[in-house]
């Protein structure tokens, strides 16, 4: 493997839902619904295919997706883009995150991360040859530490990398947060790489993206993706937000990674984008009732949980149970009880800091909560 690889190991995703084959265990660990996407969105992609909408799609999106992805950006942020000069479609958002940090970061320049961090971050960085400057957020409430940001940022920042909804920890950037964190960039002349793919399923307070705020768009790159939107996590379609300068740099990563997206799952996408409000809300509705049985369930249990704002997951203190760390928890978890969950320590710099946290995702059926909340009340 090539040295800018050499320090990762198999995703921690691959491991756990293997594992979870092989122990017959319910999977509470990689955040994909157990749950298929809806109906019409499944009709579109089913009729694109059958309109033979199946050739190379346009490099940088399907002109119906661009514009589907603008109006929604429109109505989410308040923000009006072109959808022609603006907007690229990717395959998901890691391949957006991809495509953003090998077009517009160089060799040498420093990146600031959040962690823990979703691990595609740091090996995307890795690969394009970014010098990656950590700073980590704390439990209980993994409130950004604006004094460290600032000593952080030196004249070699090129760009920050953040998450909000956040996975792991379910923590939202908060206003006075994004405002302190836009006022630095400004300052500094630094970019912000925005994943926001958990934004609709934003449960405690509104999600803000970046790019709205004054002096932002301008350097912001937003991503977001359809995934888990329309729980279609397969589908693989994703996009990123930036101005014509930026954007230039993404499209040219972007050509020579993957060139284009599935063209009919592309169309499907355009018609999953222009769903009525009443989507959005059913489907916060739902997930807000599947989040009230996992994190009940996890207390009841005798776990210490700890908030979470946004995404389908939530992170818990495990060391009531007396095991050492979170990978022998979970190894614990899955063998003992028959349960999956993800150890947070892969998604920080120093294994140690997550060492006493784990996350549960409830991107499940509400009977598959329930069984594994008694699974674990009776073995545990
Ligand atoms: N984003 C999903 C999660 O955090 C997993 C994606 C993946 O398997 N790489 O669970």
């Amino acid at each position: 493997v090539a040295k800018r690889l050499e320090k990762f190991k198999t995703t921690i995703f691959t491991q756990m839902s293997s594992l979870a084959i092989k122990y017959g265990a319910i999977n509470l660990g990689q955040g994909f619904p157990n749950f298929d996407g809806p109906e019409f969105v499944k009709e579109a992609a089913i009729q694109a295919i059958i309109d033979g909408k199946n050739q190379y799609a346009r490099g940088y999106g399907v002109p119906d997706l661009n514009s589907a992805i603008a109006e929604r950006f429109k109505k989410d942020t308040g923000l009006v883009v072109d959808p022609e000069k603006e907007i690229t479609v990717t395959s998901g958002c890691t391949e957006a995150i991809a495509a953003t940090v090998l077009g517009l970061i160089n060799p040498g320049d420093e990146v600031i991360l959040f962690a823990p961090f979703y691990d595609s971050y740091e090996a995307t960085l890795s690969m394009a040859g970014a010098k990656v400057k950590g700073i980590t957020l704390c439990p209980p409430d993994f409130s950004v530490p604006i004094n460290e940001l600032k000593s952080t940022i030196s004249k070699n920042t090129r760009a920050i990398l953040l998450n909000t909804p956040h996975n792991p920890t379910g923590k939202m950037f908060t206003r006075e947060e994004l405002n302190e964190i836009a006022s630095l960039c400004v300052e500094n002349d630094v970019l912000v790489f925005t994943d926001e793919v958990y934004d609709k399923l934003a449960f405690e307070m509104d999600h803000i993206s970046l790019a709205s705020l004054p002096g932002m768009y301008e350097r912001t790159v937003t991503m977001n993706s359809l995934g888990k939107t329309f729980s279609l996590t397969g589908w693989k379609i994703g996009w990123a937000i930036a101005p014509p300068h930026l954007t230039w740099g993404v499209r040219q990563a972007h050509s020579y990674l993957t060139f284009a997206s599935s063209t009919p799952m592309q169309w499907a996408a355009a018609t999953a984008l222009r769903a009525p409000d009443s989507y959005f809300v059913e489907l916060k509705r739902d997930y807000q009732a599947k989040k009230a049985i996992l994190v009940e369930g996890l207390k009841a249990v005798g776990f210490k949980v700890y908030p979470s704002s946004g995404t389908y997951f939530v992170v818990v203190d495990h060391t009531p149970f007396g095991l050492e760390n979170d990978v022998a928890f979970c190894e614990y978890l899955i063998k003992e009880v028959g349960v999956v969950a993800i150890p947070t320590s892969v998604f920080y710099f120093n294994p140690e800091d997550g060492k006493n946290l784990v996350r549960f995702t409830f991107c499940k059926d509400e009977g598959t909560l329930r069984a594994a909340v008694d699974r674990m009340k009776e073995k545990l």
